[in-house]
């Protein structure tokens, strides 16, 4: 049986989330975790109904429009033509930057930054975290890429190849794995480690905005935003004003259009208004 690269990216990310999901259960990196199975269905059917939504809503247009630029010989990697091998390395190399660039501005603007604290809020980061975003960050994150792609003049094999390479990389550096220290040292020179994205997800702004990097490690050493733990102290993950109640599904879903202010006037409003009553 023959696969293509379309279905080897989600066989690559289920594979990986199995594996992963595994070896928590064996080598947790921060232990005492209970309703692993019930945090891990929330956070899956969350990025599931997200990447489904926004398929189904922008999905045939992308396709259209990188064809549409394949087919005109738009875009810069087509206009130096390069040879095939060395056009895959620059692509992948290319929209890496691009995914930096993005996720940088995640955390730059309130706007945008609205619907990324989705992914940060998760008190007890691991391997399906990975996959927990909001369909607002994917759709905006789409609708860029309308104009990235044909802009970098990158091809539908290309894209698929750094889908196939991210997937597994992300579910790596969100595990809750205890890989040894010297492991992650030598692979973090080029790729983005747990020890890296740990420090992402930190409760403290200054760790959250650093290391935004997806697969390799070296933009945030270009720009100076690599940032790294001196000590061993465990790294407290989430935000302070979206736990509790927050982490439901439904919250999670509307945490983007309210904020936690809001939220605790509405209860202290209803809570009053049931006073009047009681
Ligand atoms: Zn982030
Ligand atoms: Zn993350």
């Amino acid at each position: 049986m023959k696969l293509s690269l379309e279905q080897l990216s989600p066989l690559a990310a289920a594979i990986g989330l199995t594996v992963l999901f595994g070896m928590e259960s064996i080598l947790p990196a921060a232990g005492g975790r209970r309703h692993r199975w019930q945090h891990a269905a929330r956070n899956l059917a969350l990025g599931c109904f997200s990447s489904i939504a926004v398929k189904m809503l922008v999905g045939g247009v992308l396709t259209s429009v990188i064809f549409w630029a394949e087919s005109t010989g738009v875009g810069l990697l087509r206009i130096i033509s390069l040879p095939p091998a060395v056009a895959m390395v620059a692509a992948i190399l290319l929209f890496d930057a691009w995914m930096y660039l993005w996720h940088r501005a995640n955390h730059q603007f309130s706007f945008l930054w609205r619907f990324h604290r989705v992914h940060h809020s998760d008190p007890e980061m691991d391997v399906s975290t990975a996959i927990r975003f909001h369909a607002g960050e994917f759709l905006l994150s789409t609708l860029l890429r309308l104009a990235v792609i044909p802009l970098l003049g990158i091809s539908v094999s290309q894209l698929l190849v750094y889908e196939t390479l991210l997937l597994p990389v992300i579910l790596f550096h969100h595990s809750n794995v205890r890989f040894p220290e010297p492991m992650d040292r030598c692979v973090r020179l080029l790729i983005v480690t747990p020890a890296i994205h740990r420090v992402h997800h930190s409760r403290l702004r200054l760790e959250t905005d650093s290391n935004y990097s997806s697969i390799f490690s070296f933009w945030d050493r270009i720009a100076g935003t690599f940032r790294l733990r001196q000590n061993t102290t465990p790294v407290n993950f989430g935000l302070d004003e979206y736990d509790g109640t927050w982490q439901r599904f439904s919250n999670l879903l509307l945490m983007p259009f309210t904020t936690s202010q809001n939220r605790t006037s509405i209860l202290k409003g209803f809570s009053k208004l049931i006073s009047r009553w009681v």
